[in-house]
């Protein structure tokens, strides 16, 4: 396939009732789609050799047709003692996609990307520099999430004591605006959370969607049954700043991105995460604070202060100590939940949000 083609389908494309009728369409059994799924999400497979369940003359044309290769690692870099991973993976048609396995204390997150690149430009980012080479297939997005499992379940990301480790949670926060491309991303959500061994069996809470704020798929997502922790990327709560800092503003503005997500936590009872990224002189001042506070006062709210990690070149650089205290000090005045978030990953640019697929 050459550069800029269209992934291959694979299993973890397609819904249960899909694989059946892939495996039939090849003059296999149905049943063979569960034998896969098993194979694939519960023991982690990528080699046909291992497709124990499936007779050995099947498993070529079943392996080929439903687990084909997606993506190959190019470079793997660990920082913070060996409990922050970031893989640089290649896909067939030479994209470039970069996830990143993360250890703590109770649980292990995998933060994916859903797009390689990003459309929305907005100009603190790294990602949204080299704007948008094009969607991930869902399965693509998945496999960024079984080789973490694959990698826990070797001994890798060891740094430190501890049992067996395997992936709890998985955070959209990598390359790309996953509401942008909805299907895939919708789709993969899915696999992440159908029951073992039809999916990966994920708690749907664990999982956090952040998006720009693209109000009607927001909309979209609060119908879908799910469960998944919605986050708001706001970072100003004026529409004066935000439409220099995300340039999608001028479409959907801070009240309508606001009046979405509440109708998110309406609808779901979960609570919205609110991503503000904290620019020295740009949106830390205390009025902004109180703006935001005023915003976000008595909702079913949580905000994320995200130091800036700088991206090359960029005018804007990481607030002061003092006035992120500041900020936080304001917004817990209002009653709002508020904490700053942890900064995994930074030197090797593999904080979320932060990725460029360099190299
Ligand atoms: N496109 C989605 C999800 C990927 S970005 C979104 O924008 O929400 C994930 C988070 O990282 C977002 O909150 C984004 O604003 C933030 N981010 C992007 N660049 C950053 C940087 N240089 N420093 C800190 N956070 C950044
Ligand atoms: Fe895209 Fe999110 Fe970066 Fe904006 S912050 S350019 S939406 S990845």
């Amino acid at each position: 396939m050459g550069r800029g083609g269209k992934p291959p389908r694979h299993l973890a494309d397609l819904s249960p009732t899909e694989r059946r009728a892939a495996v039939i369409a090849l003059g296999q059994p149905g049943y063979r789609a569960d034998q896969l799924a098993r194979a694939y999400f519960a023991r982690l497979v990528d080699d046909s050799a291992a497709l124990t369940d499936v007779p050995a003359h099947a498993r070529g044309a079943l392996a080929a047709a439903l687990l084909p290769p997606l993506m190959a690692p190019v470079r793997q870099l660990t920082t913070d003692d060996g409990w922050t991973r970031k893989t640089l993976w290649r896909a067939l048609d030479g994209t470039r996609i970069e996830s990143v396995l993360m250890r703590y204390p109770d649980r292990v997150t995998v933060c994916v990307s859903s797009q390689a690149g990003c459309g929305m430009g907005c100009p603190f980012c790294a990602t949204g520099q080299a704007g948008l080479t094009r969607n991930l297939s869902s399965a693509e997005i998945v496999e960024q999430v079984v080789a973490g499992a694959r990698a826990l379940r070797s001994g890798e990301l060891t740094g430190g004591p501890g049992g067996p480790l395997r992936v709890s949670n998985v955070v959209f926060m990598g390359m790309g605006e996953p509401l942008a491309n909805y299907r895939a991303v919708l789709s993969a959500l899915r696999r992440l959370t159908d029951p073992a061994p039809s999916g990966l069996g994920l708690a749907q809470r664990a999982i956090t969607v952040s998006t720009v704020g693209l109000v009607p798929a927001m909309d979209r997502l609060a119908e879908e049954g799910l469960q998944v922790t919605l986050a708001v990327s706001l970072h100003a709560p004026d529409d004066e700043l935000r439409d220099t800092l995300v340039p999608v503003n001028t479409r959907w503005p801070v009240g309508e991105v606001l009046a979405a997500a509440w109708r998110y936590a309406g609808r779901t009872g979960r609570r919205v995460s609110v991503e503000y990224a904290m620019m020295r002189d740009v949106n830390d001042q205390p009025d902004r604070a109180h703006r935001l506070g005023a915003l976000l006062r008595g909702r079913l709210a949580h905000v994320n202060l995200i130091p800036l990690n700088p991206t090359p070149g960029s005018a804007w650089t990481a607030s002061r100590p003092g006035d992120e205290r500041a900020f936080l000090r304001i917004l817990r005045s209002y009653g709002v939940a508020a904490t700053v978030r942890d900064t995994r990953g930074r030197e090797i640019d593999g904080a979320c949000g932060q990725l460029a697929a360099s190299g």
